[in-house]
């Protein structure tokens, strides 16, 4: 997430940084917490990466929810299914015209503990919930969705959406994933007719980057996100 721009570049910002403020530093202390070990759906470290960022997200103040549900992906090929447990929490909004739903996953691969995908999102979700609360506090409802098997085919998006009112509610929807582990952060998929997006994203974000050409080259890849949802 950008934070500060010092001679062109994105500077992460301090812990020291002002409360207001979203700082990298203390984003990084929460990764450390829970992105210590591989956590896919259904395992023992999948569940204690669970009720850490519960725990972390009602310690903020807000209204917390586990979704537990049997998601489904059906394309070409064999069909998958797996019971999840989405986190699902909301900061309710001074003033609100609408919602606008953050959604990360906090499974990961079997292989890795997924630091980058999704964990470094996970963190900037709990270091922007504190920074909001700090401030005057955001006019429109914030929903998090911090959703689970999202590596096995995206189940838990798949049970948000077709079950969860707050998932078939709709708004706007920033989806935080990862694909690599540096560089600088990419806006590189949008829903439809998309103008007015991507002006509000152009003003709102420091150093905006993003290509249309991107989108193109996801399509070639074999992976999809639960933006896919
Ligand atoms: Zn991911």
């Amino acid at each position: 997430m950008p934070t500060a721009m010092a001679g062109g570049a994105m500077q992460p910002l301090p812990a020291s940084a002002p409360g207001d403020r979203f700082s990298a530093e203390r984003a990084l202390v929460h990764l450390k917490e829970f992105a210590a070990e591989p956590r896919p759906i259904g395992s023992p470290t999948g569940d204690r990466a669970r009720d850490h960022l519960a725990g972390r997200l009602r310690a903020a103040g807000l209204e917390v929810e586990i979704q537990r549900s049997v998601g489904a992906r059906s394309a070409a090929g064999p069909a998958t299914f797996g019971q999840v447990d989405n986190i699902v929490a909301r900061l309710r909004g001074t003033n609100p015209t609408g919602t606008v739903l953050i959604a990360a996953h906090y499974d990961s691969a079997t292989m890795g503990p997924g630091a980058s995908d999704d964990g470094a999102a996970l963190a900037a979700m709990l270091e922007t919930v504190r920074a909001l609360r700090d401030g005057p506090g955001p006019r429109n409802d914030i929903v998090l969705l911090l959703s689970d098997g999202e590596e096995d085919g995206v189940l838990g998006a798949e049970a948000f959406v077709r079950e969860h009112p707050l998932g078939r509610a709709g708004g706007v929807l920033p989806n935080w994933e990862a694909r690599g582990v540096s560089g600088p952060s990419l806006m590189f998929e949008t829903s439809a007719h998309n103008a007015r997006l991507v002006e509000l994203f152009t003003d709102a974000v420091p150093a905006p980057r993003g290509h249309s050409a991107m989108v193109e080259l996801y399509r070639l890849l074999p992976n999809n996100t639960d933006f896919t949802r």
